[in-house]
């Protein structure tokens, strides 16, 4: 049986980033990564201008007090037509371009004006530069402002704006559709007869897919028969990634590996050494990745965090699996006995990590406060406060 990075090998082998398509800037999607340079078409700022309400003056004329001749006033948006000569101030306001002579700006709060024309200051340390913005700091024209690679965060979008990128390439974000198989499953509006339970991965599946960067879509439920299950992952498996949870155990009624091989899946493998989880199945079709997650509610989570997550952040440009992976010491005393490599629901606490009380694959309310998963090798373990132990964060 594989182990879980050997897995994981495997299903990152397979998910390779979507080819770029052009997007713009009304429609591009937060978290989307860019396929192309971004190069300014401008300097920023494209003037010298000032930062500050207030005076700009020559450096050398400052002295507290000394009182100037206002020449001129210049409001943001628009241009000075003088120049400052020694002795002399131009009214200026933030983000006004500066007046040639001027070398400063003093703002207005060390300053007193009784007319228009004339103003004293009261500053006697104005350094040539002070509160003045030289063109070209921020960026220049022909400056690659956003390398191909970059996150589209809302600072991205705000560059994308300044050097007014209406159109750009981008790796489209990932389709996914999710299926949840069993005769006993109904919908989560409906109430629950003899033997039924309601269907709580398919909306679980929904917000991990929303949460990873990928466009989720439901496909409601299959029957346990092949006729239904064949009929819902053959309209899967025209998405990105196909994902089904149960059906994939060793039972009578786990249908799910044999349709999925009827229908041209190839299966990369069937079963991980991990707990919650093991039967897990991986396979793709053409460029159609599908993961068969077990069915109980933890497993169905886990699987998805572990192998789907990353499949997706893949497939989106992304390459940020590695961030989540990290050893930490445990907040207080752990013991566990398990078979096999374990996935512990657990809490981030300043600098530590706390195991939670948890039950096991069925105990979905147990992963509610859970912001990570401590990794437990098998066999017995007693873990004292302190101890470092692989945790993989999940939010
Ligand atoms: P399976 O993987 O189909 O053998 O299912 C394992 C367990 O998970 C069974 O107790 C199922 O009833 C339960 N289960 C399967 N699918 C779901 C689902 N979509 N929502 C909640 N529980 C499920
Ligand atoms: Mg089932």
């Amino acid at each position: 049986m594989l182990d879980v990075a050997m897995a994981l090998e495997i299903v990152v082998r397979h998910a390779a980033a979507r080819k770029p398509e052009m997007t713009t800037l009304a429609a591009a999607a937060l978290g989307q990564v860019l396929a192309i340079d971004v190069r300014s078409d401008i300097d920023s700022p494209p003037f010298t201008k000032s930062m500050m309400d207030g005076y700009a003056i020559r450096a050398a004329d400052a002295a507290s007090p000394v009182e100037l001749v206002v020449i001129e006033e210049v409001p943001a948006g628009t241009v000075p037509t003088k120049y400052v000569n020694v002795g002399e101030a131009v009214r200026i306001f933030t983000g006004a371009p500066m007046p040639d002579g001027a070398d400063a700006v003093v703002m207005v709060e060390k300053t007193q004006s009784q007319s228009p024309d004339r103003v004293r200051i009261d500053d006697a340390f104005v350094k040539p530069g002070q509160h003045v913005l030289p063109r070209g700091t921020e960026m220049r024209s022909g400056d690659v402002v956003l390398p191909h690679g970059t996150v589209l965060t809302p600072a991205a979008f705000g560059v994308l704006a300044s050097v007014g990128m209406m159109e750009f390439s981008t790796i489209p974000t990932p389709h996914v559709d999710i299926l949840a198989t069993g005769d006993e499953l109904v919908e989560p509006t409906r109430t629950p007869g003899p033997g039924q339970i309601r269907n709580s991965n398919g909306p679980m599946l929904f917000a991990q897919t929303r949460r990873a960067g990928a466009i989720p879509r439901y496909l409601g439920i299959a029957r346990d028969t092949e006729a239904s299950l064949r009929l819902k992952i053959e309209e899967g498996l025209t998405s990105d990634v196909l994902i089904l949870a149960g059906g994939v155990s060793a039972g009578k009624l786990d249908l799910v590996p044999k349709v999925l091989a009827d229908l041209g899946v190839k299966i990369l493998f069937h079963q991980v050494k991990m707990k919650p989880g093991k039967p897990l199945l991986f396979g793709t079709k053409g460029d159609t990745l599908v993961f068969g997650l077990p069915g109980n509610p933890v497993s169905s989570y886990v699987g998805f965090e572990l192998f789907v997550r990353p499949a997706l952040r893949l497939l989106a440009g992304h390459n940020d699996g590695e961030m989540r992976m990290r050893t930490l010491p445990i907040a207080a005393t752990f013991a566990a006995d398990n078979n096999r490599p374990t996935y512990h629901p657990a809490k981030l606490e300043a600098g530590t990590v706390r195991a939670l009380p948890w039950f096991g694959s069925p105990d979905l309310r147990g992963i509610i406060a859970a912001d990570a998963f401590i990794v437990l090798p098998p066999g017995s373990i007693n873990y004292l406060a302190g101890q470092p132990v692989e945790v993989i964060s999940v939010l």
